[in-house]
């Protein structure tokens, strides 16, 4: 189904795992992408192009306002608007210290990316969806935005932050047009979760055997929750975390 065709729109952090998929799978449905990342956008740009779609890729670090500036302008100069962004880009920081052991810069830089990354994007999008009269953010925050995962404080603490930003400014925007929805994975088949799993081999079990399903996500079952939140197909939906996670937040 062409759900987003005629649609425009942007992935940050595309270059692979979530947000590669998330881009592939908007352009099946129709959209037009610009897909950007620090690493690996052309390479999803080529292979959206390969299949018939149309894509610009750009680098952009989201701790960089004028890369973050820069990316929506090239949006709008290539394909004339901003209808969908999904602000994916992420890092999970460290994932086997206690709190009192974790260290002050992996801190600052898990909030400088995840969470003053999406508030820097947001406020760009914003600006650009508000000025054509509305348009459909997903910002993509984890399961561990609605609950606790031990030794993982600081991207717990951005992922709810994500969680609470999408739900305060889709009561912002709620009469403007403009709807913003997250989604809340658990552990997905990606580079990020199999770094976690790397010199650890007791964490794969640990992942498989916390999620009710018995087994990660994959990439392209998130993308199916981000093409519809994206659309019009969920026109109803505003300030919604969407839990997809194998049943993991109903333990
Ligand atoms: P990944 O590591 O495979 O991909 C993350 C992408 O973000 C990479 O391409 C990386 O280059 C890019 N990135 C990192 N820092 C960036 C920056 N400063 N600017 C721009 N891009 C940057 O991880 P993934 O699993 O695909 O994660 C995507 C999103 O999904 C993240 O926000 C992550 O927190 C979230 N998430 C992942 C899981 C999981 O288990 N994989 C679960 C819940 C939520």
């Amino acid at each position: 189904m062409r759900q987003m065709e005629g649609k425009v729109a942007l992935v940050t952090g595309a270059g692979r795992g979530i947000g590669r998929a998330s881009a592939l799978a908007l352009a099946r449905a129709g959209a037009a992408l610009c897909v950007s990342d620090i690493d690996g956008a052309e390479e999803t740009a080529r292979q959206i192009i390969d299949a018939g779609g149309k894509a610009i890729s750009m680098t952009c670090d989201v701790t960089k306002a004028a890369d973050v500036s820069a990316m929506v302008a090239a949006t709008v100069e290539a394909f004339g608007k901003l209808d969908a962004a999904v602000n994916n880009a992420g890092i999970a920081g460290s994932f086997d210290q206690r709190l009192h052991e974790a260290d002050d810069a992996m801190f600052e830089r898990v909030l400088a990316v995840n969470l003053r990354g999406v508030w820097r994007c947001m406020k760009a999008e914003l600006a650009e969806m508000l000025e054509r009269g509305g348009g459909s953010i997903v910002n993509i925050a984890s399961v561990a935005g609605l609950i606790g995962a031990p030794k993982a404080a600081a991207y717990t603490a951005s992922k709810h932050a994500v969680v609470g930003i999408t739900k305060s400014a889709a009561l912002e925007y709620a009469k403007l047009g403009i709807r913003v929805n997250a989604v809340c994975p658990a552990y997905t088949d990606t580079d990020m979760a199999r770094s976690a799993v790397q010199g650890n081999p007791l964490m794969a079990q640990i992942m498989e055997r916390a999620i009710p399903m018995g087994r990660l996500g994959q990439p392209e079952e998130i993308a199916e929750a981000v093409v519809w939140l994206c659309s019009d197909a969920s026109s109803f939906v505003t300030g919604h975390p969407l839990v997809l996670d194998g049943g993991l937040a109903a333990t």
